[in-house]
């Protein structure tokens, strides 16, 4: 591996003054006016990062789970990584067990502290190159607790988020022009890149709402996406159809976790339902790792499968597709589920393949759910929904005994305790590709299935 090597940038002499914050934050926004006036681009020429055992071809895009918030960890093919957020708490450990050893550009979309929790410590805990932020103050501990760690490293450089493209190896970055500063909310002031790794494309742009979307779209700045991060974590305000139409993306990634908000919200997952391929939550997936390459496919990793990732207490089990056609796999979701929560005994399978029309004949889809221990579950009030978030709710007292099974037709029909009907007149499971997820009384989800 070679030895490690300056990055080359006008802002390798500047460094951040020690001072008040405000005092920091003025040298910073010095600095970065600087550097925006020189070429406007970084080469990145760091050693990996990582030390692959064979040369790398892909740009690993991998939103982590971080329960409610957002950290987004790229990483080059030849190995530079940039950090986009780092969720609401610590993230360090789970860098390391990613193989993340130096960032070359730490990036805070904008100060809320689901977004910017977890980055003191990044920057306490890793060789930091560069910072990029919007230049947004905010007032809140989590802010403060930001800048005293960047007070505490005048080795990093500082970047202001202004248009410019940023070499990360081999791949893109484009920072998109932002809204004026005090014309938008923060959340409309999200520091928003375009990653480009050949004909792969990513748009990250945090919690950006309609707003801004409807700035962006305006200046034609969305082009046909691979991968598109779900703004703000799938909120009903976080997409529109316009932004979708240009964007078009094939994958779809929500980082959410439990929440008050509502995320994701139905809408805004039925609109993503329409127009990408796939569509994956990082509460019910896990760790979900986009392998993109530069003839423009790419390969979806997630939970445990994420390479190197370690721990992190989720657990998967097998289960045999309910016609035996195809073995399938049940991912337990763990993440802000709480443990008393967890019913790792229970199995989801979905036959989302009636015999015939499918619309014709919903009662010929169904979901089994089948209780793996002696002790009965009791399901009362637990709700279970597809993607697009049609739900059926148990009724109250509803069991599955132990070492049982119950069924979820889709259609029409008299409960009997063991069989289910959701009441629908159409059907409900698409056939290629969904999940049926298993919430309790409480909203957590409790398992999932993808297929
Ligand atoms: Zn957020």
């Amino acid at each position: 591996m070679a030895s490690p090597g300056p990055i080359r940038s006008p802002g390798d002499s500047s460094t951040n003054p020690r001072g008040s914050v405000r005092r920091v934050i003025r040298a910073l926004l010095a600095v970065s006016a600087l550097v925006a006036t020189a070429t406007g681009s970084i080469a990145a020429t760091a050693p990996p990062t990582t030390a692959p055992s064979a040369p790398d071809t892909v740009l690993r895009v991998t939103l982590l789970d971080v329960g409610q918030g957002d950290a987004v960890l790229l990483q080059a093919p030849e190995g530079q990584t940039a950090l986009i957020d780092a969720g609401p708490g610590n993230v360090v450990s789970l860098l390391g067990e990613l193989g993340v050893e130096r960032i070359d550009l730490l990036v805070a979309t904008h100060p809320h502290a689901d977004h910017i929790g977890g980055m003191a410590g990044v920057i306490a805990s890793f060789p930091v190159r560069f910072f990029m932020d919007n230049g947004d103050p905010h007032t809140t501990a989590t802010y403060r607790g930001l800048i005293a760690a960047l007070e505490a490293r005048p080795d990093i450089t500082y970047l202001e988020a202004t248009p410019r493209t940023i070499s990360l190896g081999s791949a893109t970055l484009e920072v998109l022009p932002l809204l004026p500063r005090g014309a938008a909310g923060l959340n409309d002031r999200s520091v928003t890149l375009l990653v480009r790794f050949g004909s792969f494309t990513a748009l990250l742009s945090g919690d950006s709402e309609v707003r801004q979307l409807n700035h962006l779209v305006g200046l034609t700045a969305v082009p046909a996406l691979t991968l598109l991060k779900a703004p703000h974590h799938g909120s009903y305000n976080g997409f529109t159809r316009s932004f979708l139409e240009a964007a078009r993306p094939r994958v779809v990634v929500i980082s959410v976790g439990r929440n008050s908000y509502g995320h994701p919200h139905r809408v805004a997952l039925e609109a993503y339902a329409a127009t990408a391929g796939e569509i994956l939550r990082t509460d019910l997936h896990g760790h979900v790792e986009v392998r993109g390459r530069d003839d423009g496919s790419f390969a979806v990793v997630r939970g445990d499968g994420v390479a190197s990732v370690r721990g992190g207490g989720r657990a998967t089990v097998a289960a045999g597709g309910g016609d035996g056609r195809r073995e399938r796999t049940a991912v337990v979701a763990t993440g802000a589920v709480s443990a008393a929560h967890l019913h790792t005994g229970l199995r989801i399978t979905v036959q989302a393949d009636a015999p015939g029309n499918d619309h014709r004949n919903p009662n010929g889809e169904y979901v089994v759910v089948e209780n793996t221990d002696a002790a009965a579950a009791a399901i009362g009030g637990w709700r279970l929904c597809d993607l697009s978030n049609h739900c059926f709710r148990f009724p109250p007292g509803a069991v599955i005994a132990g070492e049982g099974r119950i069924v979820v037709h889709s259609g029409v029909g008299q409960s009997d305790g063991e069989r289910y009907y959701m009441g629908r007149r159409r059907a409900v499971w698409n056939n290629n590709g969904d999940t049926a997820t298993l919430y309790d009384a409480k909203g957590a989800a409790v398992v999932a299935f993808s297929y």
